[in-house]
């Protein structure tokens, strides 16, 4: 077993140098690297809303996917708090069989998570069938979790395809918390819905979070999203977390070159936030990245100097609740 020391009875869910890389190429083609997740440390707390914010190809997705034992890990721990006795998972062990319940994945395509041929009352007690529930025990989960998530009871034996995007997303959600989730990583969950429903989507986790206590990575690309959503955020780039913190601190004084990039796109937010940062070209800086062993936003930053190309900066905490990883601090 592998060696852990001590655990914060507060956490729930805790990453240790967590590496996920993906290998492409070998033999005749030359080998290339991208590290999905490099070396990161994250802490979610028992009962906590955490958002995991940043723009598409950061990780968040792999990050999410790795904690719930859904990817492979390269090197490094996650540790799953469960109730005092910790699950480890690393590149040698995976989630037990009998646990995999309590850490659960919502999607963000509510269209492509069920099939639409499917009735709803089969979407919903397939997975508590396979987690060895009985009749009775299926019945009563899968009319409390429609009520909890504001569905009737009357949907029950129409087909998926006859809901709405935002039923179909309610229903994604009462599937993930029908099986008493410990643990939930809500995957750009609102990003296909209409303005409208994303506001009602966003009240219902917060609701669900209340009610159940279960805790939750909320990964979004909105920074809107994760300032109704919870209360501390990560800022992730390139495999990195390179901000993290209070929602309060992390937008109202972003530190991190990137952070500011981000939330110059939402001027509402932090309208003093100059437009500071190189437009360039995304994959260019991409491909200048993947040999690179400092700052993965070297390449788009404007204060960048020649010990950011070569020395990745580690997360300072700035405030009790600000930390960055950048040299300018
Ligand atoms: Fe820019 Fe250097 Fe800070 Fe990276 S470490 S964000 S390159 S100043």
């Amino acid at each position: 077993m592998s060696r852990v020391g001590y655990i914060d009875p507060n956490v729930i869910m805790e990453t240790r140098n967590l590496k996920v890389y993906f290998v492409k190429g070998g033999f005749l083609a030359k080998k290339q690297v991208t590290k999905a997740v490099d070396d990161v440390d994250v802490k979610i707390k028992k009962g906590e809303v955490l958002a995991l914010v940043g723009e598409s190809g950061s990780g968040k997705t792999t990050l999410g996917r790795t904690m719930i034992g859904l990817q492979r890990i390269t090197s490094g721990q996650v540790i799953y708090n469960r109730d005092g006795s910790p699950i480890i998972i690393d590149a040698k062990s995976k989630v037990p069989k009998h646990i995999r319940r309590e850490l659960q994945m919502i999607y963000q395509d509510p269209y492509s998570s069920i099939d639409p041929y499917m009735k709803v009352y089969d979407a919903l007690s397939m997975p508590l069938k396979y987690a060895g529930f009985s009749k009775k025990e299926m019945q009563s989960k899968i009319e409390d979790s429609l009520t909890m998530v504001g569905l009737p009871l009357d949907i029950l034996p129409n087909y998926v395809f006859q809901l709405s995007g935002g039923q179909r997303q309610r229903l994604n959600i009462a599937r993930a918390i029908s099986l008493d989730p410990k643990f939930l990583v809500a995957d750009e969950v609102v990003t296909m819905l209409d303005a409208s429903l994303k506001g009602e989507i966003v009240e219902l986790f917060k609701d669900i979070n209340r009610k159940t206590g279960i805790s939750m990575l909320f990964i979004t690309h909105e920074l809107p999203i994760a300032k109704l959503v919870a209360e501390r955020m990560l800022v992730m780039y390139r495999g990195k977390i390179v901000e993290a913190g209070s929602i309060n601190a992390v937008l109202k004084d972003p530190l991190h070159p990137y952070t500011k990039a981000l939330i110059q796109a939402y001027p509402k937010i932090s309208p003093e936030t100059k437009d500071v940062i190189k437009r360039i070209d995304v994959k260019e800086a991409e491909a200048a990245q993947i040999e690179s062993k400092g700052c993965p936003f070297y390449h788009r930053c404007p204060y960048a100097s020649e010990r950011c190309l070569h020395e990745m900066p580690k997360l300072k905490k700035v405030a009790s609740d600000h930390e960055v990883a950048c040299y300018l601090y």
